[in-house]
C-alpha cells in the first residue's frame, strides 16, 4: 500500500511559470530523490518550461542542473538542453567513468563543475573541448577555488569552454551580497575570460541588486526547493489506513511486545523507513519539569511514545513503535475519532528525504 504525493497540477504549473518569469536565467535543479517528484518527471517539466520560455523569447531551463554524474542518465533523454553537474569533477570515480561512457552528442551537453587547479588540468587533458564552470569557495567551505588558486590558473582557464564562475552560498542568513561582491572581485582580478555567474540561494531582491551592479554579467540562479516545492499549498501527502485494532491498557502489541499505556486503538498505516518515514522527537518542551508534568497528566510521550508525521482526527499522532520498513504503527488514545481501514490520512514529510510510491498530478 502506498504513500502518495498528490499535486494540484494546474496550481503547481502556474507556480513554476511564475518563478521562471521572475527569475531570468533560471537553472532548475533536479537531484537526489527529485525533490519527491523523481528526476525523470522534473526533467520533463524542465523541457516544458524551456519550450514555454523559448516561445516568449526568454532563457529559462536551457540548462538543467543535476547533483551527480550518475544522475545524468536519468534526465538526458527527457530533456534536450545542457546538463550542469553540481558535484565537482574529480579525476576518479563516476566523473571519469560516466563521462567516458557518454556518447559524444550527450557528452557535449554536459557542463562540469571544477573546483581544484589540478582537476582543471586533468579534465582538459582528457577532454580538451570540455565545457565547465569554476566553483569559487564560499563561506560554506564546501568546494572551490580561493582567490590565490584562481589567479594561479593563468592560461589554463582559456582551455576548453569556460561557461562561468559558480558560487554555492549558504541558506540565507542576512544578505549574501557582500560575499558575492568579494568573489566577483576575485574572479575579475584573476582575469577569467567569462561574464557569467552561477549562484544559489539568493533572494529575488539580492538577484535584482546583482543584476544592476553587474549589468555586464549574465546571472544564472540555480533553484531547486523554491521552484519545485515553493508552493506547498499545491502539494499533499497521504497514506492509507491498513488495519485498526482496539486495545485496552496492558494489551501487548508490536515487534517489541510493548503494552498499551491506556485504552485506544493501534493503527497500521502505509509508509515506513523505506519511504524515509523516520522518528521525530516528541512535541513540545523537553525540560525535566515539563516531562514530569506530562507524566502526571499521563501524556503518551512521557511513556516513550514518539511523535509521528501522521495526522488523525486533526492531531499529529504518536508512533506506537518505531516505523517498520513499509508500514508504521500508531497509537490513537480512546476518545479520538478513529478512521476506517482504507481511509486516507494526511502525512507531513520532508519532500527531499521521502520516496513516494506514487506521484499523482491532477490534470486540468
Ligand atoms: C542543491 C543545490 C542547489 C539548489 O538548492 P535548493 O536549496 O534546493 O534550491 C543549488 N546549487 C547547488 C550547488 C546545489 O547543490
Amino acid at each position: 500500500m502506498s504513500l502518495t504525493l498528490h499535486v494540484d497540477g494546474a496550481r503547481w504549473r502556474d507556480h513554476l511559470t511564475h518563478v521562471a518569469e521572475r527569475t531570468p536565467g533560471l537553472v532548475p535543479v533536479a537531484k537526489g530523490n527529485g525533490y519527491g517528484f523523481g528526476l525523470g518527471r522534473l526533467a520533463r517539466r524542465t523541457q516544458w518550461l524551456t519550450e514555454r520560455g523559448a516561445a516568449t523569447g526568454q532563457t529559462w531551463g536551457d540548462v538543467l542542473a543535476v547533483g551527480t554524474y550518475d544522475e545524468i542518465s536519468e534526465v538526458a533523454d527527457r530533456y534536450d538542453g545542457s546538463i550542469l553537474v553540481l558535484t565537482p569533477w574529480r579525476p576518479f570515480g563516476a566523473a571519469v567513468e560516466v563521462d567516458a561512457a557518454l556518447d559524444p552528442a550527450l557528452s557535449r551537453r554536459v557542463i562540469h563543475t571544477v573546483s581544484r587547479v589540478d582537476d582543471l588540468a586533468a579534465l582538459l587533458e582528457r577532454q580538451p573541448d570540455a565545457r565547465y564552470v569554476l566553483e569559487l569557495l564560499t563561506s560554506m567551505l564546501r568546494h572551490g577555488f580561493n582567490a590565490h588558486e584562481l589567479r594561479s590558473l593563468g592560461s589554463l582557464a582559456s582551455g576548453g569552454t569556460l561557461e562561468g564562475v559558480a558560487m554555492h552560498l549558504p541558506l540565507a542568513q542576512g544578505s549574501h551580497l557582500s560575499q558575492v561582491q568579494r568573489l566577483i572581485t576575485d574572479a575579475i582580478s584573476a582575469g577569467l575570460p567569462t561574464r557569467t555567474l552561477w549562484v544559489s540561494h539568493l533572494t529575488p531582491d539580492e538577484l535584482a541588486t546583482l543584476r544592476t551592479s553587474y549589468s555586464d554579467y549574465t546571472i544564472r540562479p540555480r533553484i531547486g526547493t523554491g521552484l519545485w516545492l515553493g508552493d506547498r499549498g499545491s502539494l499533499r501527502v497521504s497514506a492509507r489506513v491498513l488495519d485498526v485494532h482496539p486495545v485496552e491498557r496492558g494489551d501487548v502489541f508490536g515487534y517489541r511486545s510493548r503494552t498499551a499505556p491506556k485504552s485506544g486503538h493501534i493503527l497500521v498505516v502505509s509508509g515506513g523507513t523505506a519511504h524515509g518515514i523516520g522518528l521525530e522527537a516528541p512535541t513540545g518542551e523537553q525540560s525535566l519539569k515539563a516531562r514530569a508534568a506530562t507524566l502526571a497528566r499521563g501524556g503518551l510521550d512521557a511513556v516513550g511514545f514518539v511523535r509521528s508525521p501522521y495526522s488523525i482526527d486533526g492531531k499529529q499522532r504518536l508512533f506506537a513503535e518505531p516505523p517498520h520498513m513499509q508500514a508504521s504503527m500508531l497509537f490513537v488514545p480512546a476518545g479520538a475519532g478513529v478512521p476506517e481501514v482504507g481511509d486516507e490520512i494526511d502525512v507531513r514529510v520532508r519532500y527531499t528525504a521521502t520516496t513516494f510510491d506514487h506521484v499523482v498530478i491532477s490534470q486540468g
